[in-house]
């Protein structure tokens, strides 16, 4: 048993493929199971802004 989560509708940005896209909770991030690719799942928005 994994903590991950199917997301539906979503499609790899990186080999388009659609549903093939899982969330990782534990790392906090989407992994595509069709190229490996994965990507953050929280906001950068406020990446780089100085505190
Ligand atoms: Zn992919």
């Amino acid at each position: 048993m994994t903590l991950a989560h199917f997301l539906h509708g979503l499609r790899c940005a990186s080999c388009g493929t659609l549903n093939a896209l899982w969330l990782d909770l534990i790392r906090a991030l989407v992994e595509c199971h069709q190229c490996g690719q994965t990507a953050l799942t929280l906001t950068d928005t406020d990446e780089g802004r100085s505190l």
